[in-house]
C-alpha cells in the first residue's frame, strides 16, 4: 500500500493536507486546541445550541428513562417513542405533511434518492452539489445530468433535450450552497421542475435554523410550502446535535419507511441525539432571538471585513468565504489567524475548485460583540502581514 503514502505526500507538497485538529472544550464561541483558547469560526453550530443548557439538560434526562441506544434498526425493534414524537415536531415545524429522521444528512440523501429514482430515470443535478447528494446520485443507478450552478435556464435546456428519454425526472439541489454562501433560486426550479413534470428535491442542511421564519428552512424562506416534493435537512448544524430529516409528503415518508436503505439496514438516532433535538425544536418555536443573533452577528461580520477590503464573495447567508486563491496563502493565512488566537479553517481543493482557496468564517449566535472585535482585530492584522489588503 506504498501509493497511498505516495499520494498524502502529494498533497502535503500541494499544501491539500488536511490537519485535524483535536479540541478539548464543548463546540462554542471560544474553543480549546492544544491548550489554547481560540476565537471559533469553524463550527456549522449556527445558533450555539451544540453546547446549550436545555439540550443537556433534556439528553440526560432522556437518559434517565429510555437508556441510550435503540439496540436495532427501527423496522425491527429500534423506533422508541422518542423517534416519532421527534419526527411529528419537525413536520409540523417545518409545515410538512410527514418527516422521517435518519442518522445523518449524508444518510438522508443516500436513503432517498435511490428510493425514488433508478436505472431509466434522470437526475438533474446542479454542478456544486454537495458529495453526499452525489454519492446518493450514484447509488441510484440513474442517469446523472449536471446542470450550471443556480441556472434555471440551463435546467429548462437540459430538461427539455431529455424530454421522452427517460422514465422519471428528478432534480436536486444544496439549498445553500456551503462553501460559498449562496442560495439556490427555487421559485425558479420549481417553475422549471413543474413545467417538465420532474420532482424537485432540495438539501436543506445549511438553511435549517438559519432561513425562513424562525430557522424553518429554505422552503419558508420562499414560502413554497407544498411546492417542493422533497425536503433533507440535518440536525448536525443549527440544531447542534447530529441526524438527518427528510420532510415531505405522507405518502414519500411512507415510501423512505419501506425502501430507503439507510433507515432499513442502519440502527437510529440514539436516545440523547433525539431528546436533544426536541428540546432544539422547542426552543425555536418558542423564540426567533436565536436566529437574529445570528443574523446580526454575520451582517456585522461581512461589512467590517468588507471595509478592511477583502473579497468576501456573494454570500448571502451568515457563511462568509474570505477569499484568497492560492490554497498556501490560504493555510497560511489560517495558521497565522490561530497564531492570533482566532480558528478559521483554510478551504480548498477538492472541497472548492483549484485556484478557489479561501477562509471560511462560519458566524453564530454564540459570538458576543467582544468575541467579534478581537477577531477582526486578528484579521486586519494577518490581511496586512500577508499582503491580502492595504
Ligand atoms: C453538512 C451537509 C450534509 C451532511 O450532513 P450531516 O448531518 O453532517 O451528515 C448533507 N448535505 C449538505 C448540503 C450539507 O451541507
Amino acid at each position: 500500500m506504498d501509493y497511498l503514502a505516495t499520494q498524502i505526500q502529494e498533497l502535503k507538497e500541494q499544501g491539500l493536507y488536511n490537519t485535524i485538529r483535536t479540541i478539548d472544550s464543548p463546540m462554542g464561541a471560544r474553543i480549546v486546541i492544544d491548550g489554547k483558547e481560540l476565537i471559533n469560526f469553524c463550527a456549522n453550530n449556527y445558533l450555539g445550541l451544540a453546547d446549550h443548557p436545555r439540550l443537556k439538560a433534556a439528553a440526560k434526562r432522556a437518559i434517565d428513562e429510555y437508556g441510550i441506544g435503540p439496540g436495532a434498526v427501527r423496522t425491527i425493534a429500534g423506533t422508541m417513542r422518542l423517534h416519532d414524537q421527534l419526527e411529528a415536531r419537525l413536520a409540523a415545524f417545518k409545515g410538512a405533511e410527514a418527516v422521517i429522521t435518519l442518522q445523518s444528512g449524508f444518510t438522508a440523501n443516500l436513503a432517498t434518492i435511490p428510493a425514488l429514482v433508478g436505472r431509466g430515470d434522470a437526475i438533474f443535478s446542479d454542478q456544486l452539489n454537495h458529495a453526499s447528494i452525489i454519492d446518493g446520485c450514484r447509488l441510484s443507478r440513474a442517469e446523472i445530468i449536471a446542470y450550471e450552478h443556480n441556472n434555471p435556464q440551463d435546467l429548462r435546456q437540459k430538461l427539455a433535450d431529455a424530454q421522452g428519454k427517460y422514465t422519471r425526472y428528478l432534480v436536486v439541489t444544496d439549498g445553500v450552497f456551503s462553501m460559498d454562501g449562496d442560495i439556490a433560486p427555487l421559485p425558479e426550479l420549481v417553475q422549471v421542475a413543474k413545467a417538465f413534470g420532474a420532482m424537485l428535491m432540495v438539501d436543506d442542511a445549511h438553511g435549517e435554523g438559519v432561513l425562513g421564519r424562525g430557522g424553518r428552512g429554505i422552503v419558508d424562506h420562499f414560502g413554497l410550502h407544498g411546492q417542493v416534493d422533497i425536503e433533507v435537512g440535518t440536525m448536525s448544524k443549527a440544531f447542534g446535535v447530529i441526524g438527518g430529516i427528510v420532510a415531505g409528503s405522507q405518502v414519500l415518508i411512507d415510501w423512505l419507511k419501506q425502501r430507503g436503505r439507510p433507515f432499513l439496514f442502519s440502527s437510529a438516532m440514539t436516545v440523547p441525539d433525539v431528546a436533544a433535538c426536541l428540546e432544539a425544536v422547542d426552543i425555536l418555536e418558542e423564540s426567533q432571538d436565536l436566529v437574529k443573533r445570528l443574523w446580526d452577528n454575520a451582517n456585522f461580520m461581512k461589512h467590517e471585513l468588507k471595509t478592511m477590503g477583502f473579497d468576501i464573495g456573494n454570500s448571502s447567508t451568515p457563511i462568509i468565504p474570505l477569499m484568497l486563491g492560492d490554497a498556501h496563502l490560504a493555510r497560511q493565512f489560517s495558521q497565522q489567524l490561530m497564531e492570533n488566537g482566532v480558528f478559521a479553517m483554510a478551504i480548498g481543493y477538492p472541497t472548492v475548485p483549484k485556484g478557489l482557496a479561501r477562509i471560511r468564517v462560519m458566524n453564530t449566535a454564540a459570538h458576543q460583540h467582544d468575541d467579534l472585535e478581537q477577531a477582526l482585530d486578528a484579521f486586519l492584522a494577518v490581511g496586512k502581514a500577508l499582503g491580502v489588503i492595504q
